[in-house]
């Protein structure tokens, strides 16, 4: 997020990749580590397992391992970031939903900002974050109802996942086609949550 941060700030792009983008990387002084760092013995059983039961590139259970915040600032200005390793098994330089804008992250001040997780391909096919965006700014959808039903149609692809949204006016909302989502909100009038299953609002 650092790295997409400088970019947005110290290059006239939107979107950097591969040796290109860990050149900016260097260039700007930002921490770079060896693929190894990020092995963990979790995700390495997952895929051994992926490939033993033949089940195709996919996540095994669909355990996503995907990080995303949502924020707005006092003046309604609203920001996403997101960050992830991707989906265990997938192809090498696979690029998904995560870093591209409008599918798995978009901020917009007329809207909202969104950030997703999720089965990525259908994320970047249903343009998932601008699209909910979109919803609300050109159909005055609600972010709930927007966020809903731009997760009802992922599904129709047979995708499932995620998503956070803040609003300007400081409105947050979760929704979600998994079993859970681990998440939390806070503001500045003291609210403080966090929660697994169940949807916001509920006590789970
Ligand atoms: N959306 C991510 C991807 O497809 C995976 C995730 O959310 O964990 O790369």
């Amino acid at each position: 997020v650092r790295l997409a941060r400088a970019v947005m700030d110290h290059s006239p792009h939107v979107l950097l990749a591969g040796a290109g983008a860990e050149e900016f990387a260097r260039e700007q002084g930002i921490e770079l580590v060896d693929p190894d760092w990020f092995a963990t013995e979790e995700r390495w059983r997952q895929l051994q397992e992926l490939k033993a039961k033949k089940l195709g590139w996919f996540d095994d259970g669909l355990k996503y391992g995907t990080v995303g915040a949502v924020a707005c600032d006092s003046h309604g200005h609203v920001a996403a970031a997101t960050s992830t390793g991707g989906l265990t098994g997938k192809r090498w330089n696979r690029i998904g939903d995560s870093p591209v804008i409008g599918a798995g992250t978009y901020a917009d001040d007329r809207a909202g900002a969104v950030s997703c997780t999720g089965s990525g391909e259908q994320f970047i096919r249903a343009g998932v974050a601008h699209e909910i965006c979109a919803r609300m700014r050109l159909a005055g959808e609600s972010a709930q109802g927007a966020a809903d039903a731009v997760l009802a149609e992922v599904g129709t692809m047979r995708g499932v996942g995620g998503v956070i949204v803040v609003t300007p006016a400081g409105e947050t909302v979760f929704a979600f086609t998994t079993p859970g989502m681990f998440r939390g909100r806070a503001d500045h009038a003291g609210l403080y949550e966090t929660g697994i299953f169940g949807m916001a609002g509920s006590k789970d």
